[in-house]
């Protein structure tokens, strides 16, 4: 599993925090065998799409990596922007909810936003499978999102009060996988 730096929410903020506070990257322990002491372990390169918000292309991220001294287990630490298992960035999948919970069709999203029509259907049955799951989670942090009932009140709801990239951080914390 990822280990993700809460709070980093832009590309533009985790630059600059890469640039003056890089230990803030540094995963306490192991990932694999629990021990502390991670050695930086230079970096990789990852494609982050942000296509239809402010750019055209994707933008290469930089992610810091670190190795276990006791296991030479090797683990990465990704900014909160940065979807751990998608392409597009969680601020382009947000717009998408957003417009999707409006009301618009998958039809009209798709011709508004750069994601395909396919992408945003699957973005969208994943959200509706794992719906269960995160509500659950996320209602034992946010008890007030008990009284939003439903998928689409709960996550107009929710999205209301935190960044969709924040909600999938808070689910990942409590062990769950995230898209
Ligand atoms: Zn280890």
């Amino acid at each position: 599993m990822s280990v993700i730096l809460a709070g980093v929410q832009t590309l533009l903020q985790h630059h600059h925090r890469l640039q003056t506070q890089p230990e803030d990257y540094r995963p306490e322990r192991c990932q694999q065998c629990g021990r502390s002491g991670l050695w930086c372990h230079g970096t990789y390169t990852r494609k982050a799409n942000r296509r239809g918000l402010e750019c055209d292309s994707d933008a290469p991220v930089l992610i810091p990596r670190y190795r276990c001294p006791a296991c030479g287990g090797t683990c990465s630490c990704l900014p909160e922007a940065v979807p751990p298992r998608r392409h597009y960035l969680w601020d382009v999948q947000q717009q998408v909810f957003l417009l999707l919970l409006s009301g618009l069709s998958l039809n009209q999203v798709a011709q508004r936003l750069a994601p395909s029509r396919h992408t945003i259907r699957r973005w969208w049955q994943r959200l509706r499978q794992r719906f269960a799951l995160d509500a659950s989670l996320l209602r034992s942090d946010f008890p007030d999102l008990g009284r939003a009932t439903g998928f689409g009140p709960f996550w107009r709801a929710c999205l209301a009060q935190m960044h969709l990239s924040e909600a999938m951080v808070l689910v990942h914390r409590f062990g769950a996988i995230i898209p």
